[in-house]
C-alpha cells in the first residue's frame, strides 16, 4: 500500500518523496487511517518505527485543509529535549511544503526566542511538559484552539514523573481534543492513564510485523566491572566499529567512561542531564557527523536519539529496571537496519539478568571474551533479587516476551 492510497494531500506526498519515503511502515499504515478520521489512539509503537510520521502525517493533512494559520491547533507532548527536537526535525521536514509551523518549547534554552515564535504564530506545538507549563503560566501560550493532542514515549513521560504536569496541562485544553498515546510498552499504568486521556481508543500494536524495529541481534558478556571499558575498547577496535552508542548507570560512569576511551584513542563523549543543552546538541551533531566514535550516555538521556545508522549499541551495565532494556537497544536495529546490541554483565548484576530473562521470556547466556575472563573466585555484592520490580517484570512478560522473541537471534 503507497501513502497516496492513504488519501494524504499532494504537498504532503511531495514532501515525503523528496525525503525517499517509498512505503508506508506498519505503524504508519496502521494508524493514519485512524487519526484522520479523529478517533483517539492508544497505539503501542518503538522509536524506530516510523511512529513520529505515523502521527504527524495526519495532524499536517487536516491542518492543510483548512485556510486558518497561525493559532496552536496540535500539541505534541515528549518526554525529553532530544526527542522534541527531533520530532520538530520530521515535521519541518514532512511540511516543507505547506506553509505550517512548527514551535518547539523546551527546557533549557532561553524562553525569549521562544515566546517571538509564539507570538508569530504558529500551527503545531512541540513541547516537554515542564516548558509547556511555563508558557502557559506565562501567557505566552493559549492551548484553547488544540484540535489534537499527542503524548509521545508515554511510557517515558510516566517514567520520568510528568503525570502532574500532564493533568495540569489537560486542564488547559479544550474539552475533547483528539488525542493520541503512543507507547513502547503498554503496562497497567499506560492502561490507567489511557483510561484518563483518551476517549474509547483505537488501539493498534505493530509488534511482530514491524520491520523498521527488527532484526536486533543481542548478547551477553560475562565480565568484572573493572575490565568492562576495556572489553568495550577492545571489542570496537577489532570490529572497527565507527559509531557507538554506550550506555552507563550513572552520569559520573558516563564521564569516567568517555575520559577512558578518550585515552583509548577512541573520540567519545557524554550526553547525561548534567550537561548543558549546547554540549549535548553538539555531542549528538559530532557522533552522526562521524567526528566522535562512541557517545556514551544515561538512559534519559539517551531517549529520543534517532540515527538512522546505528548499528551498535553497548550497555555497560544493565538497567536496574529492565524495561529499560528494550528502550536501549530500541536505539539499534532502526529502519530495517540489522542491530547490535551488546550487554555487559558482572558477577553482581545477575539478579539483573534474571529479570530481563522473565521479561523477555527467553533464556540469556552470558559469553566469555579471550582475556577478559571474570574472576570466578568473586562473591556478588548484592545477591538479593529486587522481588517488586521481578513481579512488575513478570506482569509484562506477555507482551514484551512475544516482541522481544522475535527481534532476538
Ligand atoms: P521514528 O520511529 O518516528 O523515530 O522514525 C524512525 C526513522 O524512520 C526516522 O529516521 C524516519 O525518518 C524514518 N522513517 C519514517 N517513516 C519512514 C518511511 N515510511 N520510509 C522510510 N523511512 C521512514
Amino acid at each position: 500500500m503507497s501513502f497516496q492510497s492513504l488519501g494524504l494531500e499532494p504537498q504532503l506526498l511531495d514532501a515525503l518523496s523528496s525525503l525517499g519515503f517509498e512505503q508506508p511502515t506498519p505503524i504508519q499504515l496502521d494508524a493514519i487511517p485512524v487519526v484522520l478520521t479523529g478517533k483517539d489512539l492508544l497505539a503501542s509503537a518503538e522509536t524506530g518505527s516510523g511512529k513520529t510520521a505515523a502521527f504527524l502525517l495526519p495532524i499536517l493533512n487536516r491542518l492543510v485543509q483548512t485556510v486558518e494559520r497561525g493559532i496552536p491547533r496540535a500539541l505534541v507532548l515528549a518526554p525529553t529535549r532530544e526527542l522534541a527536537q527531533q520530532i520538530v526535525k520530521h515535521g519541518e521536514e514532512l511540511a516543507a511544503k505547506t506553509e505550517l509551523r512548527f514551535v518547539l518549547l523546551q527546557g533549557g534554552a532561553n524562553i525569549g526566542p521562544q515566546c517571538e515564535r509564539l507570538a508569530q504564530g504558529v500551527d503545531i506545538v512541540v513541547a516537554t511538559p515542564g516548558r509547556l507549563l511555563d508558557h502557559l503560566i506565562k501567557g505566552s501560550l493559549s492551548l484553547s484552539a488544540i484540535e489534537t493532542v499527542v503524548y509521545d514515549e508515554a511510557d517515558r513521560l510516566l517514567d520520568m514523573g510528568f503525570k502532574d504536569e500532564i493533568q495540569r496541562i489537560r486542564k488547559r485544553l479544550p474539552t475533547n481534543p483528539q488525542s493520541l498515546l503512543f507507547s513502547a510498552t503498554i503496562d497497567d499504568a499506560i492502561e490507567n492513564l489511557a483510561n484518563v486521556l483518551l476517549d474509547k481508543p483505537i488501539r493498534i500494536s505493530v509488534a511482530g510485523t514491524n520491520k523498521a524495529a527488527t532484526p536486533i541481534i543481542q548478547r551477553f558478556y560475562a565480565v568484572d566491572p573493572e575490565k568492562k571499558q576495556k572489553l568495550a575498547a577492545y571489542l570496537i577496535g577489532k570490529n572497527n566499529w565507527r559509531q557507538v552508542l554506550v550506555f552507563a548507570r550513572t552520569k559520573q560512569l558516563v564521564d569516567e567512561y568517555v575520559q577512558e576511551f578518550i585515552l583509548d584513542g577512541l573520540p567519545a563523549s557524554a550526553l547525561h542531564g548534567d550537561k548543558t543543552q549546547g554540549h549535548r546538541n553538539k555531542a549528538l551533531e559530532q557522533f552522526k557527523d562521524g567526528k566522535i566514535r562512541v557517545l556514551v550516555a544515561t538512559d534519559v538521556a539517551a531517549r529520543g536519539i534517532d540515527i538512522p545508522a546505528l548499528s551498535v549499541v553497548i550497555n555497560m551495565e544493565l538497567p536496574f529496571v529492565a524495561e529499560d532494556y528494550i528502550h536501549r537497544i530500541g536505539r539499534t536495529g532502526r529502519a530495517g537496519n540489522e542491530g547490535l546490541a551488546l550487554s555487559f554483565v558482572s558477577i553482581d548484576e545477575e539478579w539483573m539478568l534474571q529479570e530481563l530473562e522473565v521479561l523477555l521470556d527467553e533464556r540469556l547466556t552470558p559469553q566469555w571474551e579471550a582475556g577478559f575472563e571474570p574472576d570466578l573466585t568473586r562473591e556478588p555484592k548484592n545477591p538479593k533479587k529486587n522481588s517488586n520490580s521481578a513481579r512488575k517484570s513478570r506482569d509484562k512478560k506477555r507482551i514484551l516476551g512475544q516482541r522481544s522473541k522475535r527481534r532476538t537471534r
